[in-house]
């Protein structure tokens, strides 16, 4: 089924319309505008920011350190 994702121009809201009919009027489903541009077809939405898997200081919470007590 064809899942477009549009834009908001009023708020700048950005949302996926399944489009059931191509005569629908699309609106905005934050301020209720209609408003809104279409946008290329994504996938993957809500990994945009590229920084998944990283362990942040992964090697640094070991028993390395003498202040740390719990099995030294
Ligand atoms: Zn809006």
């Amino acid at each position: 089924m064809p899942l477009y994702e549009y834009e908001c121009s009023d708020c700048g809201e950005g949302f996926e319309v399944l489009v059931l009919d191509s005569d629908e009027t699309i609106k905005c489903v934050s301020c209720d505008s209609e408003n809104v541009g279409k946008q290329f077809s994504t996938f993957g939405l809500g990994g945009s920011d590229g920084n998944l898997g990283i362990s942040e200081g992964e090697d640094s919470g070991g028993c390395s350190q003498s202040s740390c007590g719990c099995c030294c």
